[in-house]
């Protein structure tokens, strides 16, 4: 009897597995079609200066207008993209649509930075800085203009390597920003070895500063030693006006999050911009 449960219950596994392998493959399939169909596009989320409330520059955030889906975001595709290892290719398509969207505002008259996200998979490509350099050099965007966002889990796992490549991107003159900062524990001592620009606090910081007076603490502590390494430091995820105020009480040097603008199209970032500019001959949101 038991042995027959056992067989039954293999056999179950055995099912589920090619259930699974079969929604992979459908995924796989999917994710070629959107790639050469073009199906991805980017939203952009301004940065806005801590004190002054002008908006410097954006993120980029990467969305895929699923034919039956709808719009999803990373968090939905972004792991099986890496597994299929088809990141790469998605990604670059990023960097190069982001060095659209400088120039496009450059003819418009307008000079902002746009972030963009690196995925954990390039660091395992050596030419990864020449390969965006020359993304770079096609559409004559300088470096000083983008921002190369990588997650501080990478910091992590990839010690050795990542160090050699924002080493290697320093030398580019290409700038790095140390994206979801203070999801790990002793972080602090990284940041003096790292080749960085900008350091971006996680939500869960933000989130904590209007809370805890420990956090708080934690962020003034982080701010300051950043300070003192001549980073940028910007928090995400600002969503809230006690959040706001309490970042500002930290120094922090600029924010990102729904209490200034979700995620907007390209036109809309513009049409911020141009709006503001025209009447104040300054960029805020307000
Ligand atoms: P991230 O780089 O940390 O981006 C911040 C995420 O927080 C974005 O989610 C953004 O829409 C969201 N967000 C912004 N402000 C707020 C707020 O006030 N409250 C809350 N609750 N959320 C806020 P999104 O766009 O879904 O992106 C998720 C993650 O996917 C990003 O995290 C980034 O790691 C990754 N990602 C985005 N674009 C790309 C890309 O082009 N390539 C790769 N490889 N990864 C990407
Ligand atoms: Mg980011
Ligand atoms: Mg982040
Ligand atoms: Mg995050």
């Amino acid at each position: 009897k038991a042995k027959e449960n056992g067989k039954n219950q293999y056999r179950f596994f055995d099912a589920e597995i090619e259930q699974a392998s079969d929604e992979m493959q459908q995924t796989r399939i999917e994710l070629k079609h959107a790639i050469t169909q073009r199906e991805f596009k980017l939203l952009f989320q301004p940065k806005v200066d801590a004190m002054t409330r002008l908006v410097h520059g954006a993120e980029a955030l990467l969305r895929w207008e699923h034919p039956s889906r709808g719009l999803l975001s990373p968090s939905t595709f972004i792991e099986a993209a890496e597994r299929f290892g088809m990141v790469e290719e998605i990604n670059e398509w990023v960097i190069s649509q982001a060095c659209h969207t400088i120039r496009k505002a450059r003819e418009i008259g307008i000079d902002l930075s746009i972030s963009v996200n690196l995925s954990h998979q390039q660091f395992r490509n050596k030419h990864l800085g020449e390969h965006i350099q020359s993304i770079l050099d096609i559409n004559q965007v300088e470096p000083r203009s983008l921002i190369l966002e990588v997650s501080e889990t990478n910091a992590i796992h990839h010690q050795e390597q990542f160090r050699d490549t924002l080493r290697h991107f320093k030398t580019l003159g290409l700038k790095v920003s140390l994206d979801d900062f203070g999801l790990h524990p002793f972080s602090l001592s990284y940041l003096q070895n790292l080749e960085i620009s900008e350091v971006k606090l996680d939500r869960s910081l933000t989130k904590g500063v209007a809370i805890s007076q420990v956090s708080l603490s934690i962020v003034e502590a982080v701010v300051k030693l950043a300070h003192a390494l001549d980073l940028n430091v910007v928090a995400e995820g600002v969503e809230d006006e006690e959040q706001r105020l309490a970042l500002a009480t930290t120094g922090c040097d600029q924010m990102q999050g729904y209490l200034f603008s979700k995620p907007v199209e390209q036109q809309f970032l513009f049409d911020v911009f141009s709006d503001l500019q025209h009447r104040t001959t300054t960029k805020s949101l307000f």
